[in-house]
C-alpha cells in the first residue's frame, strides 16, 4: 500500500519551487529565460511564474518567468504550484 501522499519533513533541507501568480501591477522582474520584462497588462490575465531557488539547502535567489517561458526552459525549478501559499508559510530572515 502506497499513497501518493508527499510527508514534508522538516528535516529536509528546502528545496527549489516555482509558483505561478498572476503578474502584479508595477511589476519590473526580468525574464529569467529569454530576459524581457515581466509586464502587468490589463486586457490579458497574464501570469508569471516565480521560483525561489535554493543551492545547497539555502535561499539563495528568486527568478521570474513568463508563464510560457518557463515551460521552454524546461522546468528548471521543477514542476509549477499553482494556487496559494500555505497560510502557515513562515517569512525567512
Ligand atoms: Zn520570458
Amino acid at each position: 500500500m502506497s499513497a501518493a501522499i508527499i510527508h514534508q519533513s522538516k528535516a529536509l533541507p528546502p528545496a527549489s519551487r516555482a509558483v505561478l501568480r498572476p503578474v502584479d501591477p508595477g511589476n519590473d522582474a526580468s525574464c529569467a529565460h529569454c530576459g524581457e520584462a515581466v509586464k502587468f497588462a490589463a486586457r490579458h490575465q497574464r501570469r508569471q511564474v516565480i521560483a525561489n531557488v535554493y543551492v545547497a539547502g539555502r535561499w539563495n535567489r528568486v527568478e521570474h518567468f513568463h508563464e510560457d517561458c518557463y515551460g521552454a526552459a524546461g522546468r528548471p525549478h521543477g514542476v509549477v504550484i499553482e494556487g496559494h501559499e500555505p497560510a502557515h508559510r513562515r517569512r525567512a530572515g
